[in-house]
């Protein structure tokens, strides 16, 4: 059995992170007396990083959306968002992770008067430093981002527009999120018109509490290059008597054209898609070959981390050292950098470190 310094060793590749979702509670903390923003929910760190536990892990996927009004609430200025995006290059790198792409909603940090492109501009800025600085500690991590569209609301163009004009600057795609129950991604076809037009690249928020239609109308309508979530792709297989599966339509079509699964399994069982991580469907997924990668969506309220997810894969749900390698390579190969950028970290940063790591922990 590996240990979780272990696991933090291993090289690692994160596709679905939400910037405002990975706070430290302490930062959360001083921003919050910096901007003089009085509505923390609870005082001190670690009340406050026990008080965002508990908020997300209620069940149900609103009131973990909720939470997130006290992140944004503190992401409202330049210099804020740069040391928020910078950290999470620093606490990333410290985690293994080698390659990431960390998404964030341009629109949730206007309230103070930024402009949309003055955030973006933090994000990459705050990035572009951590990686800079973890470089010289060792740490190598390349650090890309993905411009989020709210789902509940009407800016999706804009958002898509601002996405293709920051794509030679460190945005690599465009994706939706927020509340999918009465808002489905259909309602922003012109967005993922744009984005097609100008062969640039998405992932949509899908089939995390709504099931298969959802994940349906991702892919076959909206013409989505990966899945945010998509786990319930599981009620398109049947698990026959005998132990084996039998794929359905959809399943098939998202099995056999390789649609990448953003999977993030902490995340599932606290927002009630997942019972726990040894029932958490990857492990069939895995089994059935799905393009399935494995991701923490939000560090801060599911107190989770990459080697955190891979430890619990390894301990509660069987996956091996082999396992979390493939897992690795399924995010490298699904992700948004061209090709022959993902090859090399691929062959000379993910195989190698796992190969070290084979030899000397077996
Ligand atoms: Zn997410």
């Amino acid at each position: 059995m590996l240990n979780i310094e272990q696991i933090r060793s291993l090289p690692k590749a994160l596709l679905h992170d939400h910037l405002d979702g990975g706070l430290r509670p302490a930062t959360v903390a001083q921003l919050a007396d910096e901007l003089g923003y009085a509505g923390l929910p609870a005082s001190g760190s670690q009340n406050l990083a026990r008080w965002f536990k508990e908020a997300s892990d209620s069940g149900s996927l609103e009131s973990y959306l909720e939470t997130f009004v006290h992140t944004v609430a503190v992401m409202q200025t330049a210099a804020a968002i740069e040391r928020v995006a910078f950290e999470c290059a620093e606490d990333l790198a410290n985690d293994g992770v080698v390659y990431a792409e960390i998404r964030f909603a341009p629109e949730l940090h206007q309230s103070k008067g930024l402009s949309l492109d003055e955030i973006v501009e933090a994000v990459v800025a705050g990035f572009a430093r951590g990686e800079k600085e973890m470089a010289a500690q060792g740490k190598k991590i390349v650090m890309r981002t993905l411009l989020t569209a709210m789902r509940t609301a009407a800016r999706s163009s804009e958002i898509a527009e601002l996405s293709i004009r920051w794509r030679e600057r460190g945005v690599v795609g465009f994706d939706i999120a927020g509340k999918e129950a009465g808002f489905p991604p259909s309602r922003h076809l012109d967005a993922f018109d744009l984005i097609h037009r100008a062969n640039f690249h998405m992932t949509i928020h899908a089939g995390e509490a709504f099931g298969l239609p959802s994940i349906w109308e991702a892919v076959q309508v909206c013409g989505a290059d990966r899945l945010g979530h998509g786990v319930r792709i599981i009620d398109d297989i049947t698990k026959n008597a005998d132990g084996s599966f039998e794929l359905g339509e959809l399943a098939h079509y998202v099995r056999d054209r390789r649609v990448p699964l953003e999977l993030c399994p902490v995340s599932n069982v606290h927002t009630g898609a997942a019972k726990n991580i040894a029932e958490h469907p990857i492990t069939t997924l895995t089994k059935l070959g799905f393009r399935a990668t494995v991701n923490t969506d939000n560090r801060l309220m599911s107190q989770t981390s990459m080697s955190t997810e891979m430890y619990l894969l390894h301990t509660e749900a069987g996956f091996t050292i082999e396992n979390l390698r493939w897992l690795t390579i399924n995010a490298m190969k699904s992700a948004f950098i061209p090709f022959d950028q993902r090859l090399d970290i691929i062959n000379n940063v993910v195989k190698p470190g796992y190969a070290k790591a084979i030899s000397e922990f077996n």
